[in-house]
């Protein structure tokens, strides 16, 4: 008999299990309490339920979450949980606190097939996807270990899928987890506080948008199609024009009404004055939100991070056109926990032992 992980299953899955195993479907709401509030995966813990019930959920599931290799944490804060997902992979969890809110930032896949050319992620290429137990278990685990503030609030407000891998190319298990993250039994997170960031995978936005619409980043980091075929090659396939209708069709769903554009600043390759005011050209008809990434750098990328300066222009040809943006702070920096350097030093490891093996 196969045991099956709860972790995989969102509250209409769950209820489905229960109605197999020949229980009351309503049982599903209070394991899923215990489950994800209480982070709960210890089923004779589970009080209000029948022991009869407990001993059979015992037999026939578990609750199990990708397991901890190691954890850091960052002078500010930061911290980060390297999750083990199988023998020879592992993915990043990183967990960012502010003031007013708490992001963690998950992934969706072991690397990503969309090799983006300066994105540590994408020159490792693609491993698999991962399941909803790996993607929610990553909330499930930075959730039960930062505990809550005395006062009963969650500490996590925020989830971005910012990870690793591209979130819309491992759709369907993406969607469960979303599910996860915003269902009042579970999570509920908000669905303005929960966004997806997407390279620009036109046909997976318009499901989404109908699917399950939550906030949405897209990773724009060009002007035009020809520099973006280069940074993005998704773009070959959806450029740039059908990518900001998509857009503006998303925004018809979204709980937001507008998309956060995200640019990586490269030195002397996407950052000049004259990329900026043709990008105001580009977005003037979808309303957005400009999220400048300083480049992190990682070894043999060919990049480098732009200078203050140009990125201080570059923002002002921006903002002098009536566009909000912000320039991203870099986080966790001595813990690698930075955009795009999450991969890196988790393959090496694999490589490594691979290779001692
Ligand atoms: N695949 C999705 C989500 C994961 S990447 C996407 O591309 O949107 C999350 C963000 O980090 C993207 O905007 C990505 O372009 C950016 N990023 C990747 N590598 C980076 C690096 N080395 N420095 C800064 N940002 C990087
Ligand atoms: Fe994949 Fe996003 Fe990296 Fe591009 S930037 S390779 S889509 S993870």
């Amino acid at each position: 008999m196969t045991v099956v992980n709860l972790l995989d299953f969102d509250a209409e899955k769950l209820a489905g299990f229960f109605s197999e195993i020949g229980e009351k479907p309503f049982r599903a709401g209070q394991v899923m309490k215990w489950m994800h509030r209480f982070g709960e995966d210890n089923f004779s813990n589970m009080s209000d339920l029948a022991k009869s019930l407990r001993e059979k959920l015992g037999e026939k599931a578990e609750i199990r979450s990708p397991g901890l290799i190691r954890e850091l944490d960052a002078f500010d804060g930061t911290r980060k949980w390297l999750l083990a997902v199988d023998e020879g992979n592992a993915v990043e969890t990183v967990f960012i606190p502010e003031a007013n809110r708490g992001t963690l930032c998950i992934s969706s896949q072991v690397g990503c097939a969309l090799e983006c050319s300066f994105c540590s992620t994408g020159r490792q290429g693609f491993n698999r996807n991962l399941s909803v137990a790996e993607i929610i278990g990553q909330l499930w685990w930075a959730n039960r270990a930062l505990g809550r503030e005395p006062g009963g609030e969650r500490i996590i407000s925020n989830v971005v899928m910012m990870g690793m891998g591209e979130p819309l190319l491992n759709f369907e298990n993406v969607v469960t987890s979303l599910n996860l993250m915003l269902d009042d039994s579970a999570y509920g997170l908000s669905r303005r506080r929960v966004t997806v960031s997407t390279s620009g995978v036109i046909p997976a936005m318009d499901r989404l948008g109908e699917r399950c619409p939550v906030a949405l980043a897209v990773s724009l980091h060009a002007p035009n199609d020809a520099l973006r075929d280069v940074l993005v090659p998704i773009n070959k396939k959806y450029p740039l024009k059908e990518l900001m209708a998509a857009c503006r069709r998303y925004i018809e769903h979204a709980p937001r009404d507008f998309v956060t554009f995200e640019y990586v600043m490269l030195d002397g390759v996407n950052d000049s004055v004259s990329h900026a005011r043709e990008l105001v050209k580009l977005v003037k008809d979808v309303p957005s939100k400009f999220n400048l990434i300083p480049f992190n750098p990682f070894p043999h990328s060919g990049y480098g991070r732009s200078k203050d300066p140009a990125i201080e222009a570059f923002k002002a040809v921006l903002m002098d056109s009536g566009l909000v943006v912000t320039t991203r702070r870099t986080r966790g920096d001595d813990i690698d926990a930075a955009c795009g350097q999450l991969a890196g030093k988790v393959m090496d490891r694999t490589r490594r032992s691979g290779a001692a093996a």
